[in-house]
Parts: C-alpha cells; sequence; structure tokens
C-alpha cells in the first residue's frame, strides 16, 4: 500500500492507496483512515477524482471513526489524535517528538506522566500553530486581535471578548487543519460582530464557505476531544 496526501481546500486528506485487479474504485474507511483500492489500469488522478465525489460521506466516516472511543486510557501505545489523523503514544523516549504514525513522548508509561506530557506537547504546538494561523487569516480578513491566548475551558474552543482578546482551546490540536482554521475564522470574525446574526455568520461564510462540515467534525467529536 502506497500512502498519499490530496490537498483540498484547507484541508489536506491522507488516505492509502491500494491498486487490485477489481474493477470499480473502492473507498473503505479503516482504523487509520482512508483507503482507496484502484484498478490498476485507472490512473491515479481517478482516486483523486473518487475522493472529491464522495467528500461528504468520507468526512462524515472518518469523524465517525475517529469519535470511537480509545480501546484502552493513556497508555503506551494507545492512539491520539493529531490534526485530525490517528497517532500512537510511545512512552519513554529521550524528547517529545512526531515520527510518522508514531508521537514519542519524554515520559514514563505512568497514565499521569502520559498525559502531562502530552498535554505540554499539544500546548507548545498551538502556540506555534495558532499564531500562524492568527496571522494568515487576521490578515486577509482585515480583522486584527488585541491579544492571543491558550485556553483549556472544556467544552470551548474559542472565543472573543469585547476587548479584542482571543482564546483559542490547545485541545484543537486534537483537530484537522482545516477545523482548526474554521474556529480561528470564526473567532476573528467576531471583532467584527459580537454575536452570532446573520451578518456574521456572512463573514464566517466569505472565508469559510464550507463552515457547516468543519463545525459538525467539531460536534461530533466534542466529548472525544475535551476529555484530556
Ligand atoms: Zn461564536
Amino acid at each position: 500500500m502506497i500512502s498519499r496526501a490530496l490537498r483540498l481546500d484547507e484541508l489536506t486528506l491522507a488516505y492509502r492507496l491500494k491498486r487490485s485487479e477489481r474493477r470499480s474504485i473502492g473507498l473503505q474507511i479503516t482504523r487509520d483512515g482512508l483507503v482507496v483500492t484502484l484498478p490498476l489500469r485507472l490512473p491515479e488522478r481517478e482516486a483523486e477524482r473518487a475522493i472529491r465525489q464522495k467528500l461528504p460521506w468520507i468526512l462524515s466516516k472518518l469523524a465517525q471513526q475517529a469519535s470511537q472511543p480509545a480501546p484502552q486510557g493513556l497508555a503506551h501505545g494507545a492512539p491520539v489524535l493529531w490534526l485530525g489523523e490517528h497517532k500512537r503514544l510511545q512512552a519513554g523516549s529521550a524528547r517529545t517528538r512526531l515520527d510518522g504514525e508514531n508521537l514519542f513522548l519524554a515520559a514514563n508509561d505512568a497514565p499521569d506522566a502520559l498525559t502531562l506530557a502530552l498535554t505540554r506537547f499539544y500546548q507548545r504546538a498551538a502556540r506555534i500553530h495558532f499564531s500562524e494561523r492568527v496571522a494568515h487569516w487576521s490578515e486577509r480578513m482585515a480583522l486584527i486581535p488585541r491579544r492571543l491566548a491558550l485556553s483549556s475551558a472544556r467544552g470551548r474552543w474559542g472565543s472573543c471578548s469585547a476587548a479584542g482578546g482571543l482564546r483559542l482551546n490547545w485541545r484543537l490540536m486534537q483537530a484537522p487543519a482545516a477545523v482548526i482554521d474554521y474556529v480561528v475564522i470564526h473567532e476573528l470574525a467576531h471583532l467584527a460582530e459580537l454575536n452570532h446574526s446573520s451578518r456574521f455568520w456572512a463573514i464566517v461564510e466569505k472565508y469559510c464557505p464550507d463552515w457547516p462540515v468543519r463545525r459538525d467534525w467539531l460536534k461530533q467529536h466534542g466529548e472525544c476531544l475535551i476529555c484530556r
């Protein structure tokens, strides 16, 4: 099987490509994500065409899959989400780092130590990722926040104060980049409209036309994302 990634607007979808004797294209959601089975005679772009055609179905299946509870708690080998992809926790590393399918943590395999190391990893990454995405979107939307801070409020992804302070939940680092962008755009739009009026949604829509799909991801994963 070959690993592939398809860039769709703001979303990059990783999938694996399998060649087979079969006559039609097969799309399958496995524990490890999307697998496309392509008849030998078809060029690879047919796989991409099939993905685009079935995108809503794929995204909803992936969301369902990812919201399945982990088979065990936070332990060596447990699956965790990183930018919408499953990674496997590997305890006992000299330093914390991502490598392919694995997230190596500089912590022993006690659940508390793993939780702490994982939280620090998400928070450090969140600071970098959020500053970059807020800079990107605030330039395009011409809406500049006064302050950006990390939050860890349970059940709340982001907020925007009347004073122009943006808060984004570091737990969002578990969500696909496109979903994080939706939250960034949503909170920036509150700098212009501090409400959820039709004027507010018109701003969101302008920069993020497929916001309902992205918001649904958050709804489906809400509980999964806030449990850590
Ligand atoms: Zn809002």
